[in-house]
């Protein structure tokens, strides 16, 4: 470690759309308005979610419909009795059906597919309800049973992290039919119906807002749990998801994609000689070198302890030297200050490696991590193409 004159650095411009590192750093009314700008990981996250409560409800709703009939065998007309049954039963088994589909748990799409038909299969069972009942309903004894249907399924949304324009979209579904039922019942909207339609959107309101506040809070836990909190860069876990769809992305669209992998030299000694709370600063000068020289790239992550992976999407081999090459220039020109006052410097070493045809993460992970060992090999401070037919080194990643 030597001491050197400190000199500003400066990394490509920034691209203009957001990506991964900019969203799990901004919170923006944006996102709870839609999910178009959240990321594919956080959907994944969102969608699983749903789909987890929609199958536990759909399957507590089947049961509960089953459980409902004792009841409809004493208060409802015999005339009605057999249709009502019927429409009970297949009521429970499209819950029972929604319950049971699993695939495409992680798909958005799929999920609202899901929410919909779990507020649609109440929606018109309480309307078909309501045509064999002549309209009767919600006045009086156990048929009330079949009227508090549609705020029962508006206040179960509340449940689920939505943003504003789906929530507002499940709760006008269930008001348009609950609207439409209401004129088709009574002829016109009377005073009677106006005040339901009111009880019906104060309770979507309250819903919504607590669809927004789930959401709020899953984006919260999403982005720390995302980000190493030391450097501020994604931690394993998203780089990990990460790496698998920029590689999915890069075969489809058939372009290049290379990955560096990261790490300090003699890092122990910096942490022996001046402490670790010094070690930590260390550890974050580099990784705000790695953000403002590699600003053009989406994905920068601190695999762990003192090694950092980037992934460089449309840069090949040679392209990706250069870049790596630059970076481990950079470290000396650039010093942390230790607590008691001392600059101290730090170097580098690099391995580089491209995606193959055959390569899966762990192939991609092993080779570069073959590339920095024989990086380390040739003297560190040093930046090393990964050959296919190297030396496997120890494992240096840690778990
Ligand atoms: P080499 O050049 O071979 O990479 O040597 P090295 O000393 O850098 O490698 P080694 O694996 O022996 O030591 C890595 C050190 O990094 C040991 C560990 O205490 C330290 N380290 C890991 N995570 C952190 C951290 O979050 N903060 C600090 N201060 N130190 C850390
Ligand atoms: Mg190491
Ligand atoms: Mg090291």
């Amino acid at each position: 470690m030597t001491n050197q004159t400190n000199q500003n650095y400066t990394g490509p411009d920034k691209r203009a759309t957001p990506g991964l590192m900019e969203w799990l750093h901004r919170t923006s009314f944006n996102d709870l308005l839609t999910s178009e700008m959240h990321s594919e990981d956080f959907n994944g996250s969102r969608a699983e979610f749903i789909y987890m409560r929609v199958r536990l409800l759909a399957f507590v709703f089947a049961v509960l419909a089953l459980l409902w009939i004792p009841v409809d065998i004493f208060t409802v007309p015999e005339d009605d009795l057999g249709s009502i049954l019927a429409l009970r039963l297949a009521y429970s088994g499209l819950f029972f059906i929604l319950g049971m589909l699993t695939s495409g748990a992680q798909k958005l799409h799929y999920s609202q597919q899901r929410l919909t038909a779990f507020v649609l299969i109440p929606c018109v069972f309480y309307v078909c309800s309501r045509l064999v009942l002549s309209g009767d309903i919600g006045m009086e004894g156990a048929l009330i049973g079949y009227s508090f249907l549609p705020y029962l399924v508006v206040v179960l949304l509340a449940i689920f992290p939505l943003t504003l324009t789906e929530g507002i979209s499940y709760a006008s579904l269930v008001g348009i039919i609950y609207l439409g039922s209401e004129i088709y019942f009574d002829g016109s909207l009377t005073i009677s119906s106006l005040s339901k339609i009111w009880l019906l959107t104060l309770l979507a309101g309250i819903a919504v807002w607590a669809q927004l506040a789930q959401l709020q809070m899953l984006l919260r836990l999403y982005r720390e749990g995302s980000r190493d909190p030391l450097t501020g860069l994604v931690n394993r876990r998203v780089l990990n998801k990460w790496l698998s769809l920029e590689m999915t992305h890069a075969r489809e669209q058939e372009r290049p994609l290379s990955i560096l992998l990261f790490d300090l030299d003699f890092f122990k000694r910096v942490n022996d000689t001046y402490g670790h709370l010094t070690g930590d600063k260390v550890l974050q000068t580099f990784s705000r070198l790695l953000k403002r020289d590699l600003a053009h790239f989406n994905l920068i992550g601190r695999y762990g302890g003192e090694e950092f992976i980037a992934v460089l999407t449309d840069k090949d081999e040679s392209a990706a030297m250069k870049i790596a090459e630059g970076i481990r220039e950079n470290c000396h020109t650039i010093q942390t200050r230790g607590s008691e006052g001392c600059l101290i410097n730090f170097t580098v070493s690099i391995g580089v490696t491209g995606l193959r045809d055959t390569d899966t993460t762990e192939t991609l992970i092993h080779r570069v991590d073959k590339g920095l060992y024989s990086a380390k090999m040739k003297g560190r401070d040093t930046v090393a193409l990964a050959e296919e037919d190297a030396v496997t080194p120890p494992v240096s990643i840690k778990n």
